[in-house]
């Protein structure tokens, strides 16, 4: 199969960091579960959406975000397995540098360039499965949809649209193993 994988907040932990680089910046104390929304500066209402999108821009910034836990290893099982795996991400083009020649390549170092697509489009690109934690990339796609849990998502029924739900990366794999063996 063709297995198309997110990477923020679903092989990495981007919005963890992401909480903490705010909070340190603007002396906040945000959690990382009360972002409620897939705009993470509704989470800091004193400050501006400017001053939170730039903390992910600054530089070093992605040294400070953390592999998902067994994200790697059940990755490279995917590849093992005869899967097709495709990173499919909605990056901004500056953060290339860091954050897929970076992260990217030095967590998941079996992963090719070739096998990243940057695309804020993820429904025109093809492919069996898509993981991903945010709604609107599984919405209207032709792929059968996994909802990797976040806060932001926690209260959308998944499965009333059409969404297997996870939360971690053993229960992506048995999902995975389940389709493989109806297909
Ligand atoms: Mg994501």
């Amino acid at each position: 199969m063709t297995i198309l994988v997110d990477m923020d907040d679903t092989i990495e932990q981007l919005l963890q960091a992401w909480v903490e680089g705010v909070n340190r910046e603007y002396r906040c104390n945000v959690k990382y579960e009360d972002v409620a929304e897939w705009d993470v500066s509704a989470a800091f209402p004193g400050l501006t959406r400017e001053q939170v999108y730039a903390i992910p821009m600054r530089q070093g910034f992605w040294k400070t975000v953390k592999p998902f836990p067994g994200a790697a290893d059940a990755l490279r099982r995917l590849v093992d397995a005869g899967h097709e795996l495709l990173i499919v991400t909605a990056t901004q083009f500056e953060s290339v540098p860091e954050k897929i020649n970076g992260f990217l390549f030095e967590h998941f170092p079996f992963l090719r360039p070739d096998q990243v697509i940057i695309t804020s489009k993820k429904q025109r690109i093809r492919g069996d499965i898509l993981i991903d934690d945010g709604v609107h990339n599984l919405e209207g796609g032709d792929y059968i949809k996994i909802l990797m849990t976040a806060p932001h998502n926690q209260n959308y029924n998944a499965e009333a649209n059409g969404m297997i739900r996870v939360h971690c990366w053993t229960e992506i794999e048995e999902v995975i193993a389940s389709v493989a063996a109806s297909s």
